[in-house]
């Protein structure tokens, strides 16, 4: 599943090249992914603008000069394309099946002309979803979401991070971590990671945590989170980009999908287990 960085980084390329694109067409070929009806989104959107790409949590946020904005979450495999008239493809989310060679393809749900390019919302599994929210009840809206600080926001602190930990004493490291009401963004990947930051073990009950813990687990998520979108993600570019590279956090990873190999910190064996239903990945002779 996509997580904040993968997020993050698509926000980051369509907005470098959307802007001013004027919409001139919508085609819908699996309504459900829509969460309105689609005679109301084509009006919502044809003919407008897209002035602004951005991001709150997982979602990408899409600003329209009609006064609405797209709202897209990309859930489990759900994938944002771009394929400009001139330039190269941009992608994001969810990698690209293998033996997928173009677009639109059997996944692409719903496809945006647009003046300069067109914007595929591909989703294999389907769990993705498309929603129409007037800009200027945005934040509103996104409130009402009750979703958790931003982790490299200025306004997420330790003190925000510690009283937030406080709230949830019984349940286990992880998944609060992944709670979405805690922290935005962070998922099954960047949990593990900061665990290993932390040295502490993703099963740990909050209570068990000393302070000195809580607050390298603070620090873990802010460079986990920083250290992958800098590498654009994870596992989200399998295309060729167009330097040749491939990009991406997976060489960074020091325990997530490597289970068997040694940790990078110390040497010893990464365990993986399951933890709440999620593959788990730690290093039992350097986290506690
Ligand atoms: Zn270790």
């Amino acid at each position: 599943m996509p997580e904040l960085p993968e997020v993050e980084t698509i926000v980051r390329e369509l907005q470098a090249v959307v802007p001013g694109a004027r919409v001139r067409s919508v085609a819908v070929s699996l309504p459900k992914i829509v969460k309105l009806p689609v005679p109301r989104l084509r009006r919502a959107v044809l003919g407008s603008t897209i002035r602004h790409v951005h991001r709150r949590a997982k979602l990408v946020l899409i600003d329209l000069s009609s006064g609405w904005t797209l709202v897209i979450h990309l859930k489990m495999s759900g994938q944002l394309i771009w394929r400009p008239r001139r330039g190269r493809l941009r992608v994001g989310g969810h990698p690209i099946p293998q033996g997928t060679t173009g677009w639109p393809n059997k996944y692409s749900h719903v496809i945006i002309g647009a003046s300069t390019g067109t914007l595929f919302f591909n989703d294999q599994r389907q769990f993705g979803h498309l929603k129409l929210v007037k800009t200027s009840e945005l934040e509103q809206w996104l409130e009402e979401q009750e979703y958790g600080p931003e982790p490299l926001a200025d306004d997420f602190t330790v003190e925000l991070f510690l009283d937030l930990l406080r709230h949830h004493r019984r349940k286990r490291l992880k998944p609060t971590l992944m709670d979405q009401t805690v922290v935005a963004g962070v998922g099954n990947i960047y949990a593990d990671e900061a665990c290993h930051f932390a040295r502490v073990r993703p099963q740990r009950r909050i209570a068990s945590l000393t302070r000195r813990e809580r607050r390298a687990l603070y620090r873990g998520l802010r460079h986990v989170m920083a250290l992958a979108i800098k590498h654009r993600g994870t596992s989200a570019y399998v295309y060729r980009r167009t330097d040749g590279g491939r990009g991406g956090m997976r060489p960074f990873l020091r325990v997530y999908g490597r289970g068997g190999q040694p940790c990078r910190r110390c040497g010893g064996a990464i365990i993986k287990t399951t933890l709440a239903g999620r593959g788990t990945h730690y290093c039992p002779n350097c986290q506690d």
